[in-house]
């Protein structure tokens, strides 16, 4: 087994990050110890500071709120009950509202002049590294009145929003009240037609598997112009920081980006094994840890090689990367003895073996190694 991580033991070239970029066989020396560093470089571990900051409410003084406001007031029309929906949870967010209002009467909007609504930007922030951002997201994440982004969008892309910003963490966390989609539809639809700009950032590209078609589809549908902003797909960053070659002229003449995601949170991934297992093919699996040993025996059951190159990489590019190489029919095996966790991306195909940390990591075995 190898298990291959990025230390953050060299000076970078960046001043907001610590990369290392491990390009060239001859930078690697493996060591035989296992080096884990659990701090997470996305948003999940700060998110209770987060949820804090942004003044979100806990479910009680939620429903507490609910109680209050449903009592009292007279049957809403549509038009207010998404306004008091956002206001009954995020109150500051209430306050922020009014404020954009107020400024939009006081420039006369909606009376002599017509004002149009604000500008939704989709932003594709990568995989993690700040460096592989577009010139056009950091600007316009620097030029935001408001973010939304969640889990996947790291921390070091967070530090590029300006100080008069209000951030929104918008992603799952245990424990905390998470945003539906329709709730997060909502609120940039508010915000956008209070005139500000609203952006939602979005790890990797928002229109790979990240669920940015449908919150565009919903604000066109509202009237509201919606620009994205491409950003580095997880699988375009991951086999780039590897080496590896997603297509190669008589290796692989075609790549698959596949969801591993399941029925109803089972075992069973969604996708049609036989269509996917082609050896002239580069699969690579998005959120597909859980699913990964059946997937893995599908794809070895209709006829893609057991000895085929893979790699299972987490936290991609960022300085707490790790990847474990096998061959296919032994890689779930490794992710489960090395613990990864997600987010993790698998690479499978012929390719694979083109990075030159795969002969590296069949020949250490047991082995970690390190960025030099
Ligand atoms: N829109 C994103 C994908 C969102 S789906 C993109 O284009 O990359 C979430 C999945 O993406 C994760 O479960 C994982 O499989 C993959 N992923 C995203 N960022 C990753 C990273 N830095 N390292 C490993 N996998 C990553």
């Amino acid at each position: 087994m190898a298990l291959c991580t990025r230390l953050q033991s060299f000076p970078s070239s960046s001043s907001s990050s610590n990369h290392i970029r491990p390009t060239k066989a001859s930078n690697f020396h493996p060591i035989c110890s296992l080096h884990y560093n659990s701090h997470s470089p996305f948003t999940e571990k700060h998110s209770i500071e987060r949820y804090h900051r942004d003044q979100w409410l806990y479910k009680t003084q939620l429903e507490n709120i609910e109680n209050i406001a449903f009592c009292s007031s007279p049957p809403p029309d549509s038009n207010s009950v998404r306004q008091n929906e956002i206001a009954l949870q995020l109150p500051e967010l209430k306050k922020l509202l009014q404020v954009l209002r107020e400024k939009r009467e006081r420039e006369g909007c909606g009376g002599w002049k017509k004002c149009g609504p604000g500008n939704v930007f989709l932003v594709g922030t990568g995989p993690g590294d700040p460096e592989l951002l577009t010139l056009k997201a950091v600007r316009v994440i620097q030029s935001a009145d408001l973010l939304l982004y969640d889990r996947l969008v790291s921390n070091d892309v967070l530090d590029l929003v300006g100080p008069n910003a209000r951030l929104l963490y918008v992603g799952k966390t245990a424990g905390y009240h998470s945003r539906t989609q329709e709730e997060i539809h909502e609120l940039l639809l508010s915000f956008a037609e209070a005139g500000a700009t609203v952006v939602r950032l979005k790890g990797g590209d928002p229109l790979v598997f990240g669920r940015g078609g449908e919150e565009m589809d919903f604000l066109q549908q509202q009237g509201i112009h919606v620009k994205v902003i491409p950003g580095i797909t997880a699988a375009s960053g991951i086999a780039a920081e590897l080496g590896i070659p997603l297509t190669h002229r008589g290796v692989a003449n075609s790549v698959r980006f596949l969801t591993g995601h399941s029925r109803k949170g089972g075992t069973d991934p969604l996708f049609v094994a036989e269509n996917a297992a082609d050896p002239d093919s580069t699969l690579v699996i998005y959120m597909g840890l859980s699913t990964f040993p059946s997937l893995a025996l599908k794809l070895m059951h209709h006829g893609l090689p057991p000895n085929t190159p893979a790699v299972a990489v987490e936290r991609g590019t960022t300085p707490q990367q790790r990847m474990v190489f096998a061959e296919l029919k032994d890689l779930a095996n490794k992710i489960t003895t090395v613990e990864l966790v997600s987010p993790t991306l698998m690479i499978i195909g012929n390719v694979v073996a083109l990075s030159p940390l795969w002969s590296l990591s069949m020949n250490e075995a047991s082995c970690m190694v390190q960025a030099k």
